[in-house]
């Protein structure tokens, strides 16, 4: 079917379009049919004297939201949703919506977040919610652009995989043939061994799945992370990278999501680099919690109030820290990245030093024999690195001041959400 999308009409020519019946008014002697694609409202004119009474009858009995396609000449008409109208000689209905409707398409009631991710086909309909997907891939797009500009290479590494990346008890178990196996929590351990492999840079934009049993509006069980590694950077380095990438993004989506942010109602403040750099022991002081603790969400509002912008925090106690992080006396050289409402990224210049790597596996428990695939490739050659973790939908909440961060996933997974 060969259609014009709304956003590319002109006026004085012959078109055919096709959208969702979005409002019918009848006037007398003039009706309307609001017509909604993927761009917008376009507003179908019907002059009793210029078009049939018969397709005046046949539009008239279309039910809301029912798919139609729309062939007629396009006026210029300023007072109209997009600056035109058309004036139709055809309309077919290729697709009848029952009523009642499962929501509201015209945004004049909102209903609850249960009920639009219930229905999502139908909530993405809605302008204002199809904004935050727009801008989603636009974000991914950039993310993409950014590390691909700065020499890293995109790789895809095993969902499903036989140990915990970290040692937690926070996995998805699964059956995998006669063997008990998991979803992978994070990209962690093969992207490191990329490093081995001679890869120097890397990026995964994947899912990494939590089995924890949160109910928050900051946690899912199934995230989009965005993942990096880079030989012979250190932490200071990745830090720079981090910053100078969530910078881009701002930029990008307030230079190319225009309509969408305008959808959302939001006006789009660019962060400035660099961050400032706060060390745990401040922190917490500034959080009022005891030396060993990490920082819970009361802790992350405290010192989030206080700073006022995104911020890193830096110098963590090393047991705070995953066992492949590079200690330094009783620190370590991690960090988190840290929008005032929580946090959006974990990263550390990485331990490459074999027999270091072991004595820190040991001192948190773990055994180095789940490891053995793992440690083998810090045997025969591998670079310092460093790297970090960056949740895709934490970056998106926060950017766009959602509420909460099942807004922005198009099927969140939670505690109580397996379906749709
Ligand atoms: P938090 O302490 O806030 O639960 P975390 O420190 O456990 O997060 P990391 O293991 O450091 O998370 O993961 C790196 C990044 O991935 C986080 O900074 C966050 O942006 C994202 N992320 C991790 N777990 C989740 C989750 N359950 N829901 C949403 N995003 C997550
Ligand atoms: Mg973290």
């Amino acid at each position: 079917m060969k259609l014009t999308r709304s956003s590319a009409i002109v006026p004085e020519t012959d078109v055919t379009v096709a959208g969702w019946v979005h409002e019918l008014r009848d006037l007398g002697g003039i009706s309307f049919l609001l017509l909604r694609d993927r761009d917008g409202i376009m507003q179908i004119t019907m002059p009793k004297k210029k078009v049939p009474p018969e397709l005046v009858e046949h539009v008239r009995s279309l039910s809301r939201e029912s798919v139609v396609r729309v062939a007629g000449l396009v006026k210029e008409e300023l007072k109209a949703p997009q600056g035109f109208e058309i004036i139709p000689y055809e309309v077919e209905l290729l697709s009848a919506a029952e009523s009642p409707l499962p929501l509201d398409v015209t945004g004049k009631v909102r209903a609850d977040l249960d009920t639009r991710l219930d229905a999502r086909f139908m909530d993405v309909r809605l302008p204002a919610t199809r904004a935050i997907f727009l801008i989603r891939a636009t974000v991914l797009q950039e993310v993409r652009a950014f590390l691909s500009a700065h020499d890293f290479i995109e790789i895809q590494t095993p969902k499903m995989v036989a140990t915990a990346t970290e040692g937690g008890t926070q996995l998805f178990p699964i059956s995998y043939f006669d063997r008990e196996a998991f979803l992978n929590q994070s990209p962690q351990l093969y992207k490191q061994i990329m490093m081995a492999a001679g890869l120097e840079r890397v990026f995964e934009v994947g899912p990494i799945f939590r089995a924890e049993e949160h109910d928050t509006r900051k946690h899912l069980n199934e995230v989009t992370s965005i993942d990096i590694e880079a030989s012979f950077l250190d932490d200071r380095e990745v830090m720079e990278l981090l910053e100078e990438l969530i910078r881009h993004v701002y930029v990008a989506v307030a230079e190319r999501c225009s309509a969408s942010l305008q959808a959302l109602g939001v006006s789009l403040l660019i962060p400035n680099i660099p961050f400032k750099r706060i060390a745990y022991a401040e922190a917490i002081e500034t959080a009022d919690i005891p030396w060993g603790d990490d920082l819970d969400t009361a802790a992350e509002k405290a010192v989030g109030e206080e700073v006022g912008e995104h911020y890193f925090i830096v110098d963590w106690p090393v047991e705070l820290k995953p066992f492949y992080v590079q200690p330094r006396n009783n620190l370590c050289y991690a960090f988190d990245l840290m929008h005032p409402r929580m946090e959006l990224a974990s990263g550390a210049r990485r331990i490459h030093d074999y027999a270091l790597l072991v004595e820190q596996l040991a001192s948190k428990s773990l055994a180095p024999e789940n490891f053995g695939f793992y440690l083998d490739a810090f045997r025969f050659g591998m670079p310092p690195h460093a790297g970090w973790g960056l949740g895709a939908e934490r970056l998106l909440v926060t950017m766009l001041g959602l509420a909460n961060i099942r807004e922005s996933v198009l099927f969140p997974r939670d505690r109580r959400r397996i379906t749709p």
